[in-house]
């Protein structure tokens, strides 16, 4: 409340603070942005939209009549904030939070960079 500079705010997820900063009012540590409800970790498809990222990830299914389990995929839109800077083949951390535009119900809240791939 006394500074004008931008700081990490405790967005209680216990997630470590991005290195980064930005002055991105959509950005969960930095913005105004609350987040609550459910978190996702999965991994960015694409990010051709400006600050935006696809996060998919794979889960398996039971399928009762042949008694074997199904590989299914589920993909979420996520807001992508300058300070994250999550690119294709990274994993990261979705958070829920409110609805941003048309398709966009959750934010980026920690990147874990592609291992060698
Ligand atoms: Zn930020």
């Amino acid at each position: 409340m006394t500074s004008g500079k931008t700081k990490e705010r405790d967005i209680g997820l216990g997630l470590p603070q991005p290195k980064e900063s930005c002055s991105d009012i959509k950005c969960a540590w930095h913005g105004k942005l609350p987040v609550r409800g459910r978190i996702f970790e999965g991994k960015v498809k694409s990010t051709k939209a400006k600050n935006t990222a696809i996060i998919e990830w794979g889960y398996h299914r039971f399928v009762k009549k042949y008694q074997r389990f199904e590989r299914r995929r589920s993909s979420i839109v996520a807001h992508n904030p300058p300070c994250m800077k999550a690119r294709e083949g990274d994993f990261v951390t979705v958070a829920e939070c409110r609805p941003l535009s048309k398709t966009k119900n959750f934010v980026i809240v920690n990147v874990q960079k592609a291992k060698g791939e």
